[in-house]
């Protein structure tokens, strides 16, 4: 029998595809970088956590139940949130955080030769799924560091399946008020998916920042992604759903792998939403004193920043961002470096704490 070698058996697109590395885990990095606390501003999760019910629910979980696979398709969550959002369950589908829901669409509506359409410098995994299933992405230069929709129009062609558009944008933080969505949908006519990313919906306060699920109703081709990893601070349990019409979702659900999504979760996420009024609240508020405190010392340190809606921030440095994140880490203090990500010598920062705040301005001192 001839066995073929093992690169024989590799597609060419994952031939030529670099595996993304995680950060190591916080002991690990104090140790390598000789600190003793260590401030994670890399990822963009809440400082304040979940909110004090979701975190009663993960006290309070009853160990035995672990043996017990959870509900396949979080049937009270979906249940929840349809109520909230004035939907039927069966629009909802809840996933392994929305990095898992963006499989799901890929996968239920790309075949061979086909195509997505994203932007060039925005959340990553939309292009890395595509390419590595073995689609092309097709990455549409921000303008002004804003989606480009008259860019993003022209690169259709008949083999346009998905249009990401992620709102407001990571790593940018700008967005497309509810009359742009709009009109791009109105354009689009129903020809392609557009999935509207809304991870960083709940920190968002502006008057003119649309609510894509409401939108619904009025564009049967939208998809929503919103996660719990970001305002309801339970990133660590992985949880996110995807919102559309019936029938779109029907179709997704096909290609979507049931129990991802585990008990704990679940109902931390069900908690989350009761009790989500003071938490955001309180989030927005920290959030909008801290972009004030950088605004002022970055301003002072006449260092160019993006600051717009999210719970992060970008800095442009005089350095490279490498060695930028490796100064701050001596000093505990971890941050995104942005090079990767086609912002040269930038890094992301999440809004968090003052102290962390503090660390971060002070680090940023003693490196330039
Ligand atoms: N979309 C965007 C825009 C994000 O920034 C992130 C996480 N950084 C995700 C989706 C994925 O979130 P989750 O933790 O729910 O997988």
């Amino acid at each position: 029998m001839i066995v073929p070698t093992l690169n024989e058996l590799v597609p060419s697109y994952i031939k030529g595809f670099d595996a993304y590395i995680p950060s190591k885990p916080d002991p690990e990095l104090k140790k390598l970088f000789g600190c003793t606390r260590l401030y994670r501003l890399n990822n963009n999760e809440n400082p304040l956590g979940p909110p004090p019910a979701a975190q009663e629910v993960l006290c309070r979980f009853h160990p035995p139940l672990a043996a017990v696979y959870p509900s396949g398709d979080s049937y009270y969550l979906r249940e929840k949130l349809a109520e909230m959002h004035g939907l039927h369950p069966e629009q909802i589908l809840v996933g392994n955080g929305a990095n898992e829901v963006i499989t799901f669409v890929i996968k239920a509506f790309c075949e061979a030769g086909d195509n997505i359409i994203t932007a060039d410098k925005t959340f990553a995994v939309y292009e890395w799924v595509a390419i590595f299933s073995g689609y092309e992405a097709r990455l549409v230069p921000l303008k002004d560091l804003v989606f480009d929709d008259e860019g993003m129009l022209e690169r259709i062609d008949g083999r346009t399946k998905i249009i990401f558009i992620c709102n407001p944008n990571n790593p940018t933080g700008t967005y497309w008020n509810r009359e742009k969505l709009c009109r791009f949908l109105d354009s689009i006519d129903g020809k392609q998916i557009v999935v509207v990313d809304e991870a960083y919906f709940e920190f968002v306060e502006k008057e003119d920042f649309p609510d894509g699920i409401s939108l619904l109703d009025r564009y049967p081709n939208l998809v929503v992604f919103r996660t719990f990893s970001k305002m309801y601070g339970l990133a660590g349990l992985r949880i996110g759903y995807l919102a559309g019409n019936k029938d779109v979702v029907e179709i997704i659900r096909r290609a979507c792998v049931v129990y991802s999504v585990n008990t704990l979760a679940q109902e931390a996420a069900l908690r989350a939403l009761d009790d989500r009024e003071d938490h955001i609240r309180r989030t927005r508020n920290l959030l909008r004193e801290e972009k004030d405190y950088l605004r002022r010392h970055l301003t002072a340190l006449k260092l160019p920043f993006v600051i717009n809606e999210g719970n992060f921030v970008m800095v442009k440095l005089p350095m490279s961002d490498t060695l930028a994140y490796r100064k701050l880490m001596g000093r505990g203090v971890m941050v995104r470096t942005m090079t990767g990500f086609r912002f040269p010598n930038y890094i992301r920062i999440t809004i968090a704490r003052h102290e962390a705040m503090e660390a971060l301005v002070d680090g940023l001192k003693t490196i330039l």
